[in-house]
């Protein structure tokens, strides 16, 4: 049999033909197939008639791991499941290696998914589950109890194979999930928000041991998730989506250090979003004078904007200091809080929300009490500027 149906959980157990003759020369020497490049080409889905993501373009390279990154509702599932072949895309192909897959069905796309709930099979033993892709495709006996005891060494499992599901903590049982995933050696790898049923500190453990096997299969891999410090740490590139459009795809510093848009700057990351007017730009980049009073250099402008206009600032609590000095904008300290290794403090400038200021303790950031009144200085180049909304 050249192919097996998706099962209930969703995941595509059974390789392309192709791929399966590949896997199958490879099972004997044991090499992770190579990453393939993917490529979402102006991909747009209606559900119906309400647009659920519009025009997007992603380039994603072999072996890369790329975040798609979002608030709930942008699209970053119906993409996933688009690249996976639940879905059939309004309009706009998918691309992996040099192969158009949008007329494969799931079962032969060669993609491996890992759910949020890992989705295991409970009559079936760890090493059944983690086999259970190769028995779908008729591979020999010997060869998926072999496969099955690679992949359950690789996720340092080895000694629970003949366990059942229900015998294993959260984060085994993710491991499962994805040495099943690996199993077919697909060539991309599906992420749907695989950590989110984890506690914090199993979390970090399956990040990090997410990121080293992705690294090992060399596995193209496309991460859902809404949170952002994931999104930063694991990924090569960062998607980063918003009501169904690609806002900005780069490198997670790229993205929080020169982020394109509003919304980048203040989904990724937090920032003090203020009001002001670009003055115009000197040899030290745009200068702003912010309602609140004082004068700011912002990084060069990701887009053109006249001078005189109306702009948001984005100030970043990290890029933000307290002075004893008379310089900076003025403030009267509405709350200090201690938190670990920072100190934050909110401070009334103006009409609007309280500035955030961050400030490592180490680096003599001190409480003030609330009522001090306090002096901010701005670190020059750092902060983003965007057109004011009309
Ligand atoms: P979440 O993080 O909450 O899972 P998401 O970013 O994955 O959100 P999608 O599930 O891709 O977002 O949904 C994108 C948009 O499409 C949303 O407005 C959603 O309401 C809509 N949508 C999703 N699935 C359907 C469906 N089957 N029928 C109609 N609209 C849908």
């Amino acid at each position: 049999m050249p192919c097996s149906k998706i099962d209930a959980a969703g995941t595509a157990t059974v390789t392309p033909s192709g791929a399966r003759n590949q896997a199958q020369g490879q099972s004997h020497g044991r090499t992770q197939a190579e990453g393939r490049s993917v490529v979402l080409d102006g991909i747009t889905h209606r559900y119906g008639g309400a647009i659920a993501v519009e025009n997007v373009n992603l380039d994603i390279k072999g072996g890369e791991l790329v975040s798609l990154l979002g608030p709930s509702g942008c699209g970053k599932t119906t993409l996933l499941r688009i690249v996976a072949g639940f879905l059939r895309q309004s309009e706009g192909r998918v691309i992996v290696g040099d192969q158009i897959i949008d007329a494969l069905p799931p079962s032969r796309r060669a993609v491996g998914i890992v759910f949020q709930n890992y989705a295991l099979f409970p009559h079936l033993t760890v090493a059944e589950n983690v086999a259970y892709g190769l028995a779908a495709r008729g591979a020999p006996r010997t060869e998926q109890a072999a496969e099955a005891r690679r992949l359950l060494d690789l996720v340092q499992l080895g000694h629970a194979g003949a366990r059942y599901p229900r015998q294993l903590s959260g984060g085994q049982q993710q491991r499962v999930a994805l040495a099943r995933a690996l199993a077919i050696r697909p060539a991309v790898l599906l992420l749907d928000e695989p950590f989110a049923a984890l506690d914090k500190n199993l979390r970090l453990d399956m990040q990090i041991e997410v990121k080293r096997l992705q690294r090992v299969a060399g596995v193209t891999t496309l991460l859902v998730t809404h949170d952002q410090e994931e999104a930063l740490s694991l990924s090569d590139r960062v998607a980063v989506l918003s009501n169904g459009h690609l806002e900005q795809f780069a490198a997670p510093t790229t993205v929080y250090d020169a982020p394109e848009s509003l919304f980048v700057n203040t989904f990724v990351g937090s920032a003090n979003a203020v009001p002001g007017v670009l003055l115009g730009q000197d040899g030290d980049g745009p200068r702003i004078a912010l309602d609140a009073g004082g004068e700011v250099v912002a990084r060069p402008l990701a887009r053109p904007i006249a001078p005189g206009a109306r702009v948001t600032l984005c100030l970043r609590p990290e890029h933000l200091r307290l002075t004893e000095g008379q310089e900076g904008i003025a403030g009267i300290v509405e709350m200090a809080l201690p938190l670990g290794p920072t100190v934050v403090h909110e401070v009334r400038v103006g009409a609007g929300r309280p500035l955030k200021i961050a400030e490592p303790r180490l680096g003599g950031g001190s409480l003030r009490p609330p009522g001090t009144p306090v002096r901010i200085a701005v670190a020059p180049g750092l902060a983003s500027a965007f057109p004011a909304a009309a």
